[in-house]
Parts: structure tokens; sequence; C-alpha cells
């Protein structure tokens, strides 16, 4: 098991291509010359490089260059964004399209890849054949979560999978699945651009946070635990994290061993993590639940924002803005959500998930997930 933090402040290609060059030789880590080499960032939507969200192309760009001086012939970026996201436009907003034009890389949407089936411990599972045949490369962005505490290079291996089983993973409870799909596709390297991440309330709505570094591993598990700890973040606290430790899955089979992070103490990134219970927006609380895909909330966001421009729900949105500003308003969703102390306002069971909750101030809104439509329309009428 190898980990190496590359400690580096801005995004410089040449740079960054020397420093990964060097890690990469360290590493012995040489891609095969007969099978193609996957790079897989985290680009969860359609969002643009300085906002943090999403794995800057710049270090996707400078991996590129180092792949192709050490003799690597066909290169394919391949991401599934999130449920919800714009498909025609991930690539290109992102500016991944540049790396295409200029590399002759390939740029492949993952949720359209074509599939094989795998066993794992829930059955089968269907994921992109690419990944059984490339060599892998994990790049995920260094990022705090609001489900999963922070999303690293397991948390991004969620970007494999269909929408179908994306949802299904939350119905599982996430973290357990996360590790299973660990289990059935492993990385064979991770290369985690930290140069500019993001804390609070990750992956969309957290702040951008410096902590000037490349993770290099050849260890899924042992990179992001030592991503934690440069991120000052425990862990154990993370459960799919911890799940991993426990069964011992960092570094080889049966090892347990964790990463020497003396490095990682040095660096002094600390990362606020989000929230543990709740994101917060005025006195709109929205409620975390590992069981709830971000569908919902996402639903919730942009049926409010497209209330904007309809002049039908502006009566709606003035009732909600007032309420966000000074009394309050408690979103919930997921499977086995809960009525959460304090919430006296109203509160939004969101998704056909919420349907058996129960409390006088409920407002159910069908749907999985709900549209914009049923949404205004429920708002409208408990306003
Ligand atoms: S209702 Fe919402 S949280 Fe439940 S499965 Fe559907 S989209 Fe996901």
């Amino acid at each position: 098991m190898s980990v190496k933090i590359i400690k580096c402040r801005r995004y410089n290609v040449k740079a960054m291509s020397h420093l990964l060059s060097e890690a990469f030789d360290e590493f012995g880590v040489s891609p095969p010359s007969d099978v193609p080499t996957l790079l897989k960032p985290n680009i969860v939507i359609a969002a643009k490089p300085r906002s943090a969200i999403i794995t800057h192309p710049a270090v996707v760009e400078a991996t590129i260059r180092a792949f192709l001086e050490n003799g690597v012939r066909k290169i394919i970026i391949g991401e599934g964004p999130g449920l919800g996201a714009d498909e025609r436009k991930f690539f290109t907003a992102a500016g991944y399209e540049r790396l295409r034009r200029k590399y002759d890389v390939t740029l492949l949407n993952l949720n359209k890849a074509e599939r094989v089936e795998v066993s794992w411990k829930y059955g089968t599972l269907k994921i992109p054949k690419i990944v059984v045949d490339a060599f892998y490369v994990n790049m995920p962005k260094l990022k705090t979560h609001g489900n999963t505490v922070v999303t690293l290079s397991i948390k991004n291996q969620k970007g494999l999978l269909l929408n179908a089983d994306k949802k299904r993973f939350h119905l599982l409870g996430l973290h357990e699945p996360l590790v299973e799909l660990l289990k059935v596709v492993k990385p064979d390297l991770v290369v985690v651009d930290g140069i500019v991440g993001m804390e609070g309330e990750g992956p969309l709505n957290g702040k951008r946070k410096k902590a000037n570094v490349i993770v290099v591993s050849t260890d899924a598990v042992a990179a992001d635990i030592t991503c934690c700890r440069l991120m000052r973040i425990e862990p154990k606290n993370v459960e799919h994290l911890k799940m991993a430790i426990e069964q011992r899955l960092c570094g080889e089979p049966g090892g347990g061993a964790e990463p020497d992070v003396k490095d990682a103490e040095a660096v002094k990134a600390s990362f606020k993590p989000p929230h543990e219970s709740y994101g917060r927006l005025l006195n709109v609380y929205s409620w975390r639940n590992p069981y709830a895909c971000s569908m919902c909330i996402d639903a919730f966001s942009l049926a409010i924002k497209s209330a904007f421009s309809r002049p039908k729900y502006w009566g709606t949105l003035l009732r909600f803005l007032y309420f966000a500003a000074f009394r309050r308003i408690d979103v919930i969703q997921g499977r086995h959500a809960k009525v959460p102390e304090g919430a006296q306002g109203i509160l939004i069971c969101l998704g056909n998930c919420t349907k058996d909750v129960t409390a006088e101030n409920a407002v159910h809104v069908e749907g999985c997930p709900p549209d914009a439509e049923s949404i205004l329309g429920a708002l409208r009428s408990a306003l």
C-alpha cells in the first residue's frame, strides 16, 4: 500500500504533471499498454472548475500528460453524473471538452456505458464494462458531504452506478453498499484533487477550502483515511470508512494497517464538517438521512428556483420567503425519516418515502422524486 501527499499550491498543469510522474515512478505505477486507462473524476453536476464541486480538469490534464509521457496510448475520461444533473452539458461545463480536443481522449458518460453484471452482497449489480477492462484511476475531489461526512474515492464510485442503483444504494442505507461496491470494484490508482477542496455543506453547497495537496495512492481506503487525516476529520467518524477499516479492507486483502500519515499531520488543513443533522438556509432546515437520495432535495431546490420565473407561484414564493425569514420550515426525506425536534412551523415530507410520517403540521408531497408542480402546489396550499 502506497500513499503520497504531494504539496501543490496552484493548478499548474506542467508542475503537477511532473510531480505526478515522480509519484507514479515511486509507486511503480505503469498502466498496461494493451488496455485503455480510465480516469474517473467527480463531476456530480454540470459545474465550473472554480466552484470546487468537481475534480478540477487541470489535475486530470496533468494526469493525462504524466501517462502519455509514460507510453499510455488510450485514455478515457468517464463519469456518470448525479441524479437530475444535465447529462448533455456536464463535461463541457466542467471544462473537460477542451481535454478531449487537446489530447484526443474519449469522454464517456458512464450512465450510458455498456454494462456487465457482477455478483455482490445484494445479488447482482451492473457496472460499466470499461471499469473491468481498463486500468482504473479514481480521481475524487477533497470534499465534505452532508450524508457521508466526506466524499472521497470510495464515495466517488457511486458515479459508476445506473441511476436506479444510485437510488437503491440510499434505500440500502448508503454506507454498507459503498463498502460492498469497493469489494467488487477496486481502483488501480487514486489521485485526489485537494488543491482547493470544499468544506461544510458539501457536496454542492459548501465553501471552497484550500488544502494545497494532491493525494496519490494505490489503495482507496488508505487514500481516504489519509485525506480525512489532513482534513482533520476522524476516519472512524465516516461510517463507510469505519466499516472498511473494521473489515480490514485497507492495503492487502486482510491487511487492515492504517497508512502512515505523518505528512498529513503537517498539512494542517482543518475542514469544517457538515452539520451532522441538517443543512440550513435562513429558517429552512433540510434534515439529513442516508436513506434519502439527493433527487428529493434537489427537486425541492429546483422547484423553489423555478417559482421565480412563474407568476402564478409568486404569491407562494413570497409566503415561503416570509416563513424562511421569520418562522420555520423543516424538510424531511428518505425512508425512516422522523419528525425533527423543534419542527413547529411547516413540515414538508418530501417524496413517497415519507408517506407514513404523521404530524399535525405535515405537508406530504408525492413522487419519486416529486415534480416541481407537486412541490409548489403543496407549498401553496400549506403556507
Ligand atoms: S422518494 Fe425521494 S428519497 Fe425516496 S427513493 Fe424517491 S427520490 Fe429517493
